[in-house]
């Protein structure tokens, strides 16, 4: 058996799965809130003994974390927890256990992801063993690259989020003026992700948000983009418009830098909640808007995904394989 998790500043999904070949099948997968717990070794203890949980030996563990990975140890971004594999090995007696970035821990699902899993912004053209890029905006965001090596995939972790804003508009010049006043400087994160939609509200609204939206609410993001999506607020939707407009440029600034003639994957969970507004063009649109390499931007394959467990499957595909 395998043992794989996701593990979030906010919420961490653990899994039990069999170890099948390419694909390892989930026996029973859990969501936990991540503070309720001390650390990692006390939240597994309470997933085994869960009545579901199938009584057998776990040979190998994977998580994906939310927050830089250095050797067998991580930290979370904006939560005081810490994640040691040791910690684990020893509490379990489990031979391999591995921490990932969340991200690369996600992009390892895409090659056995199901053609219903995903949504297709862009059919287009892979090319075999062509690179695979992968952006994915939740909470934060981050991004992955998979290159093929030796007949499979290996994914790259990157800090890609914090990479510089580029504005490409008037009205993107006036958000990084905005940015750079509020953190010294605008980095892509600051736009596409949750915290970014709080940005782009801010600097969207001249006149009060008609949807009376608390930014402090901690599900403010789900909120401005349901009043978008409505239309309740004409701030809102041109907040969700800014938004959907900067990841898809973003989207294809990857995939220049990556060549990603294997596909362009929008993970996250952002997309899959604003679906129409990911599907009315801007998106496609500002994606494909860099000439002069307009011609191989529009072969690339575009899908987003909408496995809302791609980041544990993807832990699980990566246990697999360590033997
Ligand atoms: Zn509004």
């Amino acid at each position: 058996m395998l043992l794989a998790g996701d593990i979030g500043g906010t919420k961490t999904l653990l899994g039990l799965f069999d170890a099948e070949p390419v694909r390892p099948r989930p026996i029973v997968v859990r969501s936990f809130s991540t503070l309720d717990y001390q650390d990692l070794p006390s939240m597994i203890a309470a997933f085994l003994q869960d009545d579901e949980a199938p009584r057998g030996t776990v040979e190998r563990a994977s998580f994906g974390v939310a927050g830089p990975v250095l050797g067998d140890s991580a930290t979370l971004t904006n939560v005081p927890w810490r994640v040691e594999a040791r910690a684990v090995a020893a509490a379990f007696g489990i031979t391999r256990v591995h921490l990932l970035n969340d991200l690369e821990a996600m992009a390892w699902s895409i090659p056995v992801l199901k053609e219903a899993e995903v949504q297709v912004l862009q059919e287009g053209v892979a090319v075999r063993g062509g690179n695979i890029a992968l952006i994915a905006a939740g909470t934060g965001m981050g991004q992955a690259l998979l290159h093929w090596v030796e007949n499979r995939f290996v994914p790259s972790a990157s800090e890609a989020g914090h990479a510089d804003f580029a504005a490409r508009t008037e009205r993107e010049i006036t958000l990084v003026r905005s940015l750079t006043a509020w953190y010294g400087r605008a980095d892509v994160e600051h736009v596409v992700s949750g915290r970014g939609f709080l940005n782009l509200h801010r600097v969207a609204h001249r006149e009060p948000c008609r949807a009376g939206i608390d930014l402090d609410a901690p599900d403010a993001p789900a909120l401005i983009s349901a009043a978008a999506l409505e239309r309740r607020c004409p701030g809102c939707v041109e907040t969700l418009d800014m938004f959907v407009d900067a990841y898809g440029a973003e989207a294809g600034n990857l995939a220049l830098r990556a060549v990603s003639t294997g596909g362009l994957f929008v993970g996250g969970g952002i997309a899959p909640k604003i679906l129409p507004a990911m599907t009315n063009g801007t998106f496609m649109r500002a994606f494909l808007a860099k000439p002069p390499l307009e011609p191989m931007v529009a072969k690339m394959p575009v899908k987003i995904i909408l496995n809302a467990h791609a980041g544990l499957l993807g832990a699980a595909v990566f246990a697999a394989g360590q033997r």
